[in-house]
């Protein structure tokens, strides 16, 4: 079916679902919108999207159902409440809100028994890449299912991947994430011992960006502005990935890591780290601030 053809509802229009469901719009879908935000419901509708008076309204007819909801709990209830009642027969699912790997398993597994398709499909990059169209989606979900899904993720996202079954979308968003905020914290306290005991930090940024040390945080996301290619660092930390958000993918990655015996030193450091940030009234900041703690000491 070409996607003018298809209707998607989308449940779920806040900072990221509003640029996403925006470019499903502009590839052709026929859109049928529902936030329990009325202000989201009206910039939606200003992108282009019909609005649907209610959740159930929003999935009936509809060939795709995206969600991109707060949290688990959102999640489930939507899923319960609405979605799989409501929704015809063979309707594909995606959800692609960050949540616990339990959630997504127990959610598809629902939608499966009672004859839907059910992707989960969690998203890396932020707000300017949903708006933008180049999210990074990975899907968890069978072969059937994913394929179903590719088009319409890629209307959303550069780029797709299949990272196994129902569940492993989130899994491998959380250890990405956990890994993230584990470099990025180790990132901000190298600069910052470079710094103290001397160094310029673009000599060290020059030396460490070509060496051993580098990764991800350092060279295209670096906590110190001025340095590297432009990062929130640049802009005060504004905008990014908000050190709550990081926060709440710690607590997802520690949560799952407790579940299956996995030990996670690391992540718990981190998971501390950023829980330091946010109780310090930081936590709308990009998460490259976690720098200010190290700065001041306060860690
Ligand atoms: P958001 O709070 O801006 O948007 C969520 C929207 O869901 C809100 O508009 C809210 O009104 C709506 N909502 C909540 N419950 C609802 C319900 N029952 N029915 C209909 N609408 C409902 O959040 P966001 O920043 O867009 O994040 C969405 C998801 O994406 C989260 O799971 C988040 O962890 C994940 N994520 C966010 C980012 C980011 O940079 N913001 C990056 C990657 C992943």
């Amino acid at each position: 079916m070409s996607p003018i053809a298809q209707t998607v509802a989308f449940i779920g229009l806040g900072n990221m679902g509003g640029g996403m469901a925006a470019n499903l719009v502009k590839a052709g879908y026929t859109i049928q919108a529902f936030d329990l935000s009325a202000e989201a419901l009206s910039r939606a509708v200003g992108s282009g999207c019909r609005s649907a008076m209610s959740a159930r309204a929003a999935v009936q007819d509809a060939d795709i159902v995206v969600t991109m909801l707060p949290a688990g709990a959102h999640v489930r209830s939507v899923y319960a409440d609405t979605i799989i009642p409501h929704a015809a027969r063979s309707t594909l699912l995606i959800d692609s809100s960050t949540i616990d790997v339990a959630t997504a398993r127990s959610v598809a597994a629902d939608a499966l028994s009672a004859g839907l398709d059910a992707v989960d499909a969690p998203v890396s990059g932020g707000i300017a890449a949903a708006q933008a169209g180049t999210l990074t989606f990975m899907a968890g979900g069978t072969e059937v299912a994913y394929l179903r899904a590719v088009p319409v993720l890629k209307a959303m996202g550069k780029t797709v991947i299949r990272a196994g079954s129902n569940g492993a979308g989130q899994a491998a968003k959380i250890a990405n994430n956990m890994l993230l905020g584990a470099t990025m914290a180790a990132t901000c306290e190298a600069f910052v011992l470079a710094q103290k005991l001397g160094l310029d930090p673009q000599k060290f940024y020059d030396i460490a960006s070509i060496s051993s040390g580098q990764s991800w945080s350092m060279t295209s996301y670096c906590p110190l502005p001025g340095i590297g290619p432009e990062s929130p660092a640049d802009r005060d930390y504004q905008g990014g990935f908000a050190a709550t958000l990081m926060l709440k993918d710690l607590k997802l990655a520690l949560d799952a890591a407790n579940h299956v015996g996995a030990e996670v030193p690391m992540g718990k450091r981190a998971a501390a780290l950023y829980d330091h940030l946010v109780e310090s009234g930081q936590g709308e900041f990009d998460f490259s601030a976690l720098i200010k703690l190290h700065q001041t000491n306060s860690v």
